[in-house]
């Protein structure tokens, strides 16, 4: 079959596909992972399409629209490092870059690399099949595509998926529902209205001081009350950006030395040696500097309950100073493990309470009843509203996978082989679904690290891997059962040295019912990576070659 070909700089030539195929490879998604997988292949001279749901390119800061989202990463490390002409070009304006600033540096990379041509947008992949006669994926979709492609590549995210509960009566509401995870684009105007935000993780700590500012009246609907430090989040100026990027190479390396590949000074000392005074200090030091770096105080905050402790009685501390009604502080303040489940990073989310337009309704003494007409039942009585804001989380890292109907080597469906939790091999590969590939896929670093860095790992290694094929003339791959296996307990072994597990949150699925309780993530970058090396390096050991 004649198609179209594009070199890395552009240009178009005729190129053939063999065995009646339509597409070398598919991916799905057209994020930060989907974007360098085509661009990858595609150098490689790959022909290959891009299934994408929205209308434009982005993932989740397309869909995440809502007012204040911001990633909690340094911008200077939330960025492709691919390409050195890419990172010294493109102008971060804060330190935490916001979604709007990130969906334009991903449109620029779409437009910089021409890529849009070979993303079909409006189009969601509803299932695919792996066909044992003809070694090959068929991909369908929601619009009708049928095609074949060698390789199938899902680059769907980790929080993807939007989570709404199933409060009785949501639907039966009047006013504006909607999900921070599927923002309207025209936005919401909260202006002058009574605004009902249900969720206080990571995205409902961002958008209830945003609405608060417009809002006759915000109530926050808590069940767990959450961690948050501040951002401390500020312009870049041109001399700070400048002394990063004269350096760039070494500065990513010197991150990619962290468990979690981001730069931060990881303390040396255990919390449990320190008095007071010295833990204060410290603890206060980060709290000025801001950001996830304020879990690196100590060596073993995520090792070691006690010392965790130190660092959650501190923030405790905080929230009580900040709050001015000592109820309310109380009713904010979390007990649980912090950072166990995601750290929140914020502007102002604990001083929001502060305001006169700020009601806190705490879940934990009585639970939402339902929904009616016209607001929220708790406690017998409806709080009437206007708008209700779902901030209420994700089925993540596996949910995005799941909802493809994906059926692998005789018919086997990935649903049914994960029943009991995701097993995989590196994260990415999967026994029984040859040639498949999922970017930060369940037992890789993924939420854990930086994910741009965490996704171009991914990538490369995909990317090398089908070089390798292609020049030693193997046409499928696949996890052995053995190796999979093996790396679900490495996976496990891992995560359960740490206090990781100890704490219900998306990380092991519990925000979803019925999902099994299962550590999704890797912990470690620098030894995934290594071990993703060691791997490709002895020739794809673990993997059956034909
Ligand atoms: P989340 O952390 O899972 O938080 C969901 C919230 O909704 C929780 O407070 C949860 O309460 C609550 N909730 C769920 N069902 C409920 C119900 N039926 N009734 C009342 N409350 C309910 O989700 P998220 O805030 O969207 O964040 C998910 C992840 O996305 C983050 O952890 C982070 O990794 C990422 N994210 C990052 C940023 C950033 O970079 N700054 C921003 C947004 C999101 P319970 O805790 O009691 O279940």
């Amino acid at each position: 079959m004649a198609v179209k070909e594009q070199n890395a700089t552009g240009q178009s030539r005729d190129t053939e596909t063999a065995g009646g195929l339509d597409f070398d490879a598919v991916i799905v998604g057209a994020g930060f992972a989907g974007l360098y997988m085509l661009h990858r292949l595609r150098s490689a001279g790959l022909k290959t399409q891009v299934f994408e749901a929205g209308d434009g390119v982005g993932g989740t800061w397309y869909w995440n629209l809502y007012p204040g989202a911001r990633c909690d990463v340094p911008s200077m490390e939330y960025s492709y490092q691919f390409d050195p002409e890419l990172q010294q070009e493109w102008e971060w304006t804060e330190r935490y870059a916001s979604q709007g600033e990130i969906l334009k540096y991903l449109e620029h990379v779409a437009d910089r690399y021409n890529l849009r041509p070979d993303i079909k947008f409006n189009t969601r992949v509803g299932a695919a099949r792996y066909d044992d006669l003809s070694n090959s994926w068929i991909v369908e979709t929601e619009n009708g595509d049928n095609v074949k492609s060698r390789f199938f590549i899902m680059a769907t995210g980790c929080l993807s998926v939007p989570y709404t509960p199933n409060i009785e009566g949501l639907n039966d509401f009047e006013g504006v529902v909607c999900h921070t995870g599927n923002w309207p684009k025209e936005g919401i105007d909260a202006v002058g209205k009574r605004v009902g935000v249900i969720g206080t993780g990571s995205s409902g700590i961002q958008v209830a001081p945003m609405l608060a500012e417009d809002a006759e009246h915000m109530f926050v609907f808590q069940r767990t009350p959450a961690y948050s430090v501040p951002s401390q989040n500020r312009p870049l100026d041109a001399e700070e950006q400048n002394t990063i990027k004269a350096r760039y190479e070494e500065f990513r390396a010197e991150a990619k030395r962290n468990r979690a590949g981001i730069m931060y000074e990881l303390g040396q000392k255990s919390a449990l040696d320190c008095d007071k005074e010295e833990l204060k200090r410290e603890y206060e030091i980060r709290w000025e500097i801001g950001g996830l770096g304020f879990t690196a105080a100590f060596k073993d905050i995520f090792d070691d309950v006690d010392a965790n402790n130190t660092a959650a009685e501190f923030v405790r501390e905080k929230i009580r100073s900040i709050v001015r009604n000592p109820a309310v502080a109380e009713a904010l303040t979390p007990h649980t493990l912090i950072g166990c489940k995601r750290l929140c990073v914020s502007a102002g989310y604990f001083e929001t309470f502060n305001r006169s337009n700020v009601t806190l309704v705490d879940l934990r003494k009585e639970a939402i009843e339902r929904i009616t007409k016209t607001g929220i039942v708790v406690g017998g009585k409806e709080i009437p509203l206007d708008v209700i804001v779902l901030a209420t989380g994700f089925d993540a890292i596996t949910g995005a996978l799941l909802r493809v109907r994906i059926h692998g080597k005789g018919g086997i469906e990935l649903k049914q082989k994960w029943a009991d939790g995701p097993k995989t091999y590196l994260g990415h590969s999967i026994a029984g679904f040859p040639n498949m590939f999922a970017i930060t896929g369940p037992g890789s670093p993924s939420v854990l690290s930086n994910l741009v860095p965490s996704i171009e790992q991914d990538v490369n290694w995909i990317g090398d891997c089908i070089d390798y094929m292609n020049l030693h003339g193997h046409q499928v791959i696949e996890a052995t059962s053995e190796a999979e296996a093996g790396w679900v307990a490495h996976v496990n072994k891992v995560a359960n040295k740490t206090i990781y597990p100890l704490e219900d949150s998306w990380y092991v699925g519990t925000n979803i019912p019925g999902k099994p309780r299962v550590f999704l993530p890797y912990i470690g970058f620098p030894d995934y990576v290594g071990r993703c090396t060691e791997v490709a390096d002895r020739g794809y050991t673990g993997y059956s070659l034909t």
